[in-house]
């Protein structure tokens, strides 16, 4: 056989052999969504625009219809996709109620399998086996510490409406870089 066959047989082994075990021993990956995954200013501004009161039900509704609107995070979101490639499960755990979601999570079905609406995150966190939560927020980091999971942070982009609660490496976690 000849050299560069047998080196590229050897990765192709180690890739399954990588992708199986992940995949046997159910590991999970989770992300946060708003300002994680994806840049999703303008969803939350449609749902201003509505005229619904802030945080109702229809408010609701109308961020969570507009992901038309919302745009992909490259670096985050290439994450997510070389976690998939080797065989974990991508979760997304976001804190915004679930007021006609379905075909958000519709929508992601192809990247997460899994996709809730829970404010409280460490109640998903510690039933799955997962290597890692990331996330923008620093209540994103404190739920993957409460539940024993390692926080990586996710940069926030400075054109994102949302500015509370972001002080990457308060918790001396991991910082993605080139995230925002
Ligand atoms: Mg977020």
């Amino acid at each position: 056989m000849r050299r560069r066959t047998k080196v590229v047989l050897t990765i192709v082994c180690i890739y399954l052999v990588t992708f199986t075990s992940v995949n046997i021993a159910d590991l999970k990956v989770g992300f946060d969504y708003d300002d994680t995954l994806i840049f999703s200013t303008q969803a939350f501004r449609a749902g201003e625009r509505s005229g619904n009161p802030y945080y109702s039900p229809e408010y609701w509704r109308v961020v969570n219809n507009s992901f038309n609107l919302e745009k992909v995070k490259l670096v985050p979101m290439t994450t997510a996709l070389l976690y998939k490639a080797l065989g974990f499960d991508v979760v997304i755990i976001t804190a915004r109620q679930g007021y006609g979601g379905e075909k958000l999570q519709e929508h992601w079905k192809w990247l997460a399998k899994e996709f809730y609406f829970e404010r409280n995150k460490s109640s998903i966190l510690e039933k799955g086996r997962f290597v890692a939560f990331f996330g923008d927020s620093d209540s994103d980091i404190t739920e993957a510490l409460k539940a024993g999971v390692k926080p990586i942070r996710v940069k926030r982009s400075k054109e994102s409406d949302y500015k509370g609660k972001y002080h990457p490496g308060q918790y001396k976690e991991c910082i993605l870089p080139f995230s925002d």
